[in-house]
């Protein structure tokens, strides 16, 4: 049985807001140990509000989806408003995660909240904000999860023995990818496979 929600898995499938902004006016990045997560997230601010938001994550499918319905909440709010989201609204709107995953829920919602303060250290400093490095975080062979059931997977069949369902993976980072996608949600390469 999935441990995921349908929105979990679309929102981790079909990730929304991936990438970086051109000149981000704000950006924040969080960490957590547990199992590998990175989160940034990059703001773009007009009037006081959220106009465009992008971010990047290595991490598990939880974390991927989390940060995906963050910038999906976020995105038009006003930043008072954006900092009101908290990370147990983001699992709520998600229908919910596994309680293993809620750790990697928990980052969603700091992440944007340190991107919206370092917009406004920022206004106060004059300092342009710069798009991050990526951090890819080692993680001992735990990039091979399955997102359906969360059993370690063999990497070279791609498929899982606990609930037998199989994957696509990137080519160029080689983590689980949905190749009927143009990107790849966690290098951004592009992955399409035609025909
Ligand atoms: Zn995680
Ligand atoms: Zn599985
Ligand atoms: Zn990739």
């Amino acid at each position: 049985m999935a441990l995921y929600s349908d929105k979990v898995m679309d929102h981790f499938m079909n990730p929304r807001n991936v990438g970086d902004l051109e000149k981000p006016d704000g950006v924040g990045e969080v960490g957590n140990p547990t199992c590998g997560d990175m989160m940034t997230f990059m703001i773009s601010v007009k009037d006081d509000r959220i106009a465009d938001i992008r971010f990047k994550t290595f991490g598990c499918g939880a974390a991927i989806a989390v940060s995906s319905m963050v910038s999906e909440m976020a995105l038009g709010k006003t930043l008072d408003e954006a900092m009101e989201i908290t990370n147990e609204m983001v699992a709520e709107e998600l229908g919910g995660l596994p309680t293993n995953k809620l750790h990697c829920s928990n980052l969603g919602a700091d992440a944007l909240h340190a991107a919206i303060e370092d917009y406004r250290k920022r206004l106060e400093t004059g300092e342009p904000a710069e798009v991050p490095e990526l951090h890819e975080v080692k993680r001992s062979g735990k990039d091979k999860q399955c997102p359906y059931c969360d059993a370690d997977i063999d990497a070279s069949s791609m498929l899982c023995n606990s609930c037998k369902t199989s994957f696509d993976t990137c080519p160029h980072c080689g983590k689980i990818a949905d190749r009927s996608r143009e990107k790849c949600p966690h290098c951004g390469a592009s992955i399409h496979k035609h025909g």
